[in-house]
């Protein structure tokens, strides 16, 4: 069966079409600057790229043009849609309710639509992009896949936060979680790797956005990212978190309304906050190699924010037995991973930096110190990969 996985933004519209037949990508690509001045990115294994303006004035423009692509006579993939057996769509939120992977009837987006109060940014775009599908696909499956729903196993006493109860009856104001297929997927590469069925495994989630989560045997039992992915660590952009009372603090001296306290927080903050330099490690890293202060005083605060959350979950789990690291920063940057699992040896955590700082981007590796007796690895996510398989498990 082939299945398409789309992940719509707000003016962006990402596809893969996998065979779940070899686990293959056949093609995939992203139409950007929707609603502006459309641009077509059209991607298949061992060919050469088509890169085109195109009017795509909204989600549903887009999907037909990726089918189009996908069928067309010399850049297409497959020769008639009726070959797509069903559509998994990336969907950030799914509240309370949508606690796992669905099949998308008129209840769940309605559902979805009830929910947009919590998930302002990301939700819009991605029941725009079912909706499309759903008009120009009417006869296949349609599967939302949750980034949160992987967190539905955490206890309450993990997800309520200590405010008034009522505000969590009255608003749903609790911890939600993010980047949980990411999450999900590298924790179970690396039980498979560990083959211990109730492993405590750390897994870092280090790239523009960054989360880290404890699971036991497959189970999140906690996660750094809470109501909103504002909480945990220090992002390219976003604070993480800070003493809550800095936040009105801010908005009385500098007169700032809720929103523009929440662009401070999400859009100006974390390392190009502190560094000034840039939202990206990778320049951020460069600088602070060149004497730069500040940059260098940007790097360290992440390390010590991650280093901390991994000590409290380590604590949680009353134990480790494996630390894993994904996405761009943590499957990318050895030096980062260096720097992260330095001085952790009391936790049992010691890395090879002969095999670590060597690893080429992107490989799937252990990175472990003979003799240290947590494991630790070095795992690129594949997110779409993981919507693929329960989009096919759930339509089979
Ligand atoms: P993501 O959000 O997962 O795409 O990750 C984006 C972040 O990963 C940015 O901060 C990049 O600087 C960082 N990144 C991407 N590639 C590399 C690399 N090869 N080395 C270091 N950092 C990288």
């Amino acid at each position: 069966m082939k299945i398409l996985v789309v992940n719509a933004g707000s003016s962006s519209l990402k596809y893969q079409l996998f065979d779940m037949d070899s686990g293959e990508v056949l093609a995939k690509g992203l139409c950007e600057r929707i609603g502006i001045d459309g641009v077509v990115t059209h991607k298949r294994p061992g060919k050469e790229n088509y890169k085109a303006q195109a009017d795509l004035p909204d989600h549903k423009a887009s999907i037909e043009l990726v089918l189009k692509l996908l069928t067309d006579s010399e850049l297409g993939v497959i020769s008639n849609v009726d070959e797509i057996g069903a559509v998994g769509h990336r969907v950030a939120h799914g509240g309370e309710k949508l606690r796992k992977s669905t099949i998308i009837g008129d209840d769940e987006i309605e559902y979805l639509e009830s929910i947009v109060e919590i998930n302002p940014l990301h939700g819009p775009p991605a029941i725009s992009g079912i909706k499309a599908c759903k008009s120009v696909m009417p006869n296949v499956k349609h599967v939302g896949v949750f980034d949160t729903s992987y967190y539905s196993t955490m206890e309450e006493k993990a997800y309520i936060y200590p405010i008034p109860y009522e505000l969590y009856e009255k608003y749903k104001i609790r911890r939600y979680g993010f980047h949980g297929t990411s999450h999900r997927f590298v924790c179970a590469k690396a039980m498979e790797m560990l083959g211990k069925k109730d492993a405590r495994i750390i897994t870092c989630h280090l790239g523009n956005g960054s989360s880290i989560t404890a699971s036991i045997g497959g189970k999140a039992v906690d996660t750094s990212m809470g109501f909103t992915p504002q909480e945990g660590v220090p992002m390219g952009t976003r604070s993480g978190t800070v003493d809550p009372t800095i936040v009105t603090y801010i908005m009385k001296k500098e007169g700032l309304s809720p929103d523009e306290m929440e662009k401070l927080l999400n859009s100006k903050s974390g390392l190009i906050g502190v560094s000034g330099v840039s939202s990206d490690c990778r320049d951020v890293l460069e600088a602070q190699n060149a004497g730069d202060k500040r940059s260098k005083l940007a790097m360290d605060i992440l390390i010590h924010y991650i280093k901390k959350i991994i000590g409290s979950y380590i604590a949680e789990m009353n134990g480790l037995d494996a630390l894993v690291f994904t996405a761009g920063i943590g499957e990318n940057d050895g030096a980062v991973r260096d720097m992260i699992c330095k001085d952790l040896s009391y936790l049992g955590i010691e890395i090879d930096n002969d095999i670590n700082l060597k690893l080429p981007r992107g490989t799937q590796a252990e990175i472990t110190k003979a003799g240290a007796r947590v494991r630790t690895f070095s795992i690129p996510t594949n997110e779409e990969y993981m919507i693929a398989l329960d989009t096919y498990e759930l339509v089979k």
